[in-house]
């Protein structure tokens, strides 16, 4: 993919040996840019960064690396660095759901007031606090670790990883809605805040994707048909499809490279139409 402005650069990757990282890491790999993919299974995002530089020729590296942990952080920063010199860019793509923080009613039903273990009362704080954390803390430290040399510098941009979830709250899961939803705020005060200093802050929010991690939940495994689920989500989709996670790529380079240089506190939907969709 051709885009201004990547090539050259050096960006981090967090999260970058998962599903959506590893596309973006692809895809800044084939833009020029040189890519650490800082992942908290650091064999996983060596074996991902091998395989990246291997199919792109392009320079990347894995990283291991806990986003709710500064001095790890810190070490993995010195080593990127040392290996691909200052950080242009930073992608906070570390982030996901977790069952625990997950209710199994969609709704309050008089039978279910005995029954707390199917509902938000049942759900363990822990749960609900580790899911808060692992997205909204999880892009708040690393962005304190990488961020502050392009400040210095004048020059950088930085996306956040957000979800159709942080507009209107998907049914089950509070925790994951909740913490999307503080990306969205914290992007816009970032944006705003490190503005004169000419670093960009900008987020995507990616809409319902199939990969291999959920295609059980969106087809029936022995028809191959579209689940229950499934079905809801296509209805509610005006292009009529899920999407692929390559096709968050070009809204994402876009908003880091200088096609977007004055493109700053946005979060950009890449749903096929969900969020705009009333269902009428
Ligand atoms: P994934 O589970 O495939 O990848 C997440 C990666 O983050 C994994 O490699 C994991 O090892 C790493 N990670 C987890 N905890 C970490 C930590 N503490 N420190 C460092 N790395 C850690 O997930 P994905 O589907 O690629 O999702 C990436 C981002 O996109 C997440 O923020 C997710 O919430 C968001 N998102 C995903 C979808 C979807 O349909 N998959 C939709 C909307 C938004």
């Amino acid at each position: 993919m051709e885009v201004e402005g990547l090539s050259g650069k050096c960006a981090v990757v967090t999260g970058g040996a998962g599903v959506i990282g590893s596309a973006l890491v692809k895809a800044l790999a084939a833009a020029g840019s040189r890519v650490a993919i800082v992942d908290l299974n650091g064999d996983l995002a060596r074996q991902r960064a091998s395989e990246i530089a291997q199919a792109t020729g392009g320079a990347v590296i894995g990283v291991a690396a806990n986003v709710l942990d500064k001095p790890s952080l810190t070490t993995a920063k010195n080593e990127i660095v040392m290996r691909l010199g200052p950080v242009d860019f930073l992608v906070n793509g570390a982030g996901g759901n977790a069952p625990k923080a997950t209710t199994i009613a969609e709704f309050i039903e008089e039978a279910d007031i005995a029954q707390p273990d199917r509902t938000f009362f049942g759900l363990d704080f822990e749960g609900f606090e580790k899911v808060f954390d692992l997205n909204f803390a999880g892009t708040v430290l690393p962005t304190q670790i990488f961020a502050e040399e392009m400040l210095r510098r004048g020059t950088g941009a930085i996306l956040n990883i957000s979800s159709m979830n942080s507009f209107r709250p998907l049914t089950r899961i509070p925790a994951y809605s909740a913490a999307k939803a503080s990306i969205n705020n914290f992007t816009a005060w970032l944006a705003v805040h490190f503005a004169p200093r000419n670093v960009r802050v900008n987020a995507i929010a990616p809409g319902f994707l199939c990969t291999s991690q959920n295609r059980f939940l969106l087809y029936d495994e022995a028809t191959g048909e579209l689940s229950d689920r499934g079905k809801r989500i296509i209805n509610a989709t005006p292009m009529r499809r899920f999407g692929d996670p390559e096709e968050l790529c070009g809204p994402a380079l876009f908003l880091l490279s200088d096609a977007a240089r004055f493109v700053t506190g946005t979060v950009m939907p890449v749903d096929g139409g969900f969020n705009v969709y009333s269902g009428v």
